[in-house]
């Protein structure tokens, strides 16, 4: 049992069953908090660091966004959870082509892990512009934004509900003996919702649904988009997405509270509609291949083999075809991409715009 888990033990001991929301919550905080978990030697890898053309493209997009909005003089360029800054320091060295960008930018990377922040600070530290750490979107300053998202929106705590005989039940982590175990709780205020055959799970994404409607929010009154790339669908849910990964492993999301990464699968139907209804235009959604592939991936990487040996050219084609694998595991179909803009922001690069709602 991890040191986390003793006390989680004693939380519920104490005071009973805690949400799986909780559960996530308390464990990620301690994760995220004491260590760097990504790349070879952790427990998972994102698409920054398979390959420098992924952040190369996304800084080739907001190129384009920024010119679309009529080159603002001053532009915040946000990124949440940048892990290693690997996306940031390549988006930012691709600005380099574009010295207004460049200049106009003032870049904040929210991030609540001091581990990970060390690690941005010494990734970043010769990139060029001002860059201010934030722990919450709250605290950036007012102004037109163009912002970034990898893989940070499944790290969000959600609640899970289960259609049971007797209805809608919410599952909740309690104790058996001393071990963690997945119970389920009747959750009356749930029953409204419409019946689906017995298993049949829902997962509810509080924490996804009010950091879109804040980024939305000041999207529609300042100006600007936000990108956001994640594992997902186009909900509601039907099945458990909760998984925990260990050295690159998936484990029991029970068996070792706070030392594996804990995430779900995010639900973009949920995240459409709260950007919609704070004012935002949508854009997307589509799977990360396509995406990848309309900003011209193939072109970036024929011009980066033309300059490679063999062996590298080697490891950049391999790099391009794990990112845009739309295989049935594959990272170009799983992971999807969704832009919310300013309303007056008709097109953004690789996606593209939905003119009504989406229907649920
Ligand atoms: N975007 C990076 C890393 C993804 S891992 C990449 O693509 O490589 C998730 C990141 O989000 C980590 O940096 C983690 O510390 C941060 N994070 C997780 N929960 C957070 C929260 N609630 N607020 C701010 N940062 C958070």
């Amino acid at each position: 049992m991890t040191r986390l888990g003793y006390s989680l033990r004693e939380a519920i001991a104490l005071e009973g069953p805690m949400t799986v929301e909780r559960y996530m919550a308390l464990c990620l905080a301690h994760y995220y908090a004491t260590r760097d978990p990504l790349g070879v030697a952790g427990d998972f890898t994102t698409a920054p660091e398979i390959s420098q053309i992924f952040g190369e493209l996304v800084g080739l997009w907001a190129m384009e966004v920024w010119n679309a909005m009529g080159r603002p003089a001053r532009l915040h360029l946000v990124e949440l959870g940048p892990g290693r800054g690997t996306l940031m320091a390549d988006m930012l060295r691709t600005a380099r082509i574009l010295p207004d960008f460049l200049a106009a930018l003032r870049v904040h990377l929210v991030e609540t892990s001091p581990t990970l922040r060390a690690r941005q600070q010494g990734m970043l530290a010769q990139s060029g512009p001002e860059i201010a750490w934030h722990g919450d979107m709250a605290e950036l300053p007012a102004g037109p934004m163009i912002l970034v998202a990898n893989e940070f929106f499944d790290a969000l705590p959600v609640r899970q509900f289960v259609a049971t005989e007797r209805g809608w039940c919410e599952r909740l982590v309690g104790l058996a003996g001393d071990r963690l175990v997945f119970g389920l709780a009747s959750a009356p205020e749930h029953q409204q919702r419409a019946a689906r055959p017995a298993g049949a799970f829902l997962e509810r994404q509080d924490a996804s649904i009010c950091l879109t409607a804040t980024i939305a929010g000041r999207l529609a009154r300042e100006g600007g988009a936000a990108l956001i790339i994640d594992y997902g669908y186009w909900g509601p849910a039907t099945a458990d997405t909760l998984q925990a990964l260990r050295h690159h492993q998936p484990v029991d999301p029970l068996s070792d509270p706070g030392e594996a990464d804990l995430t779900t699968h995010v639900d973009f139907a949920q995240i459409a509609a709260a950007g919609l209804a704070a004012g935002a235009r949508l854009h997307g959604l589509d799977t990360q291949a396509n995406f990848l592939h309309a900003l011209g991936i193939a072109t970036r990487a024929a011009r980066l083999k033309a300059a490679a040996s063999s062996e590298q050219a080697k490891a950049i084609e391999e790099a391009v075809a794990r990112l845009t694998d739309t295989g049935e595991r594959g990272m170009g179909a799983l992971f999807k991409v969704l832009a919310l803009t300013h309303p007056g922001l008709d097109a953004v690069p690789g996606l593209h715009a939905r003119p009504h709602p989406p229907q649920r």
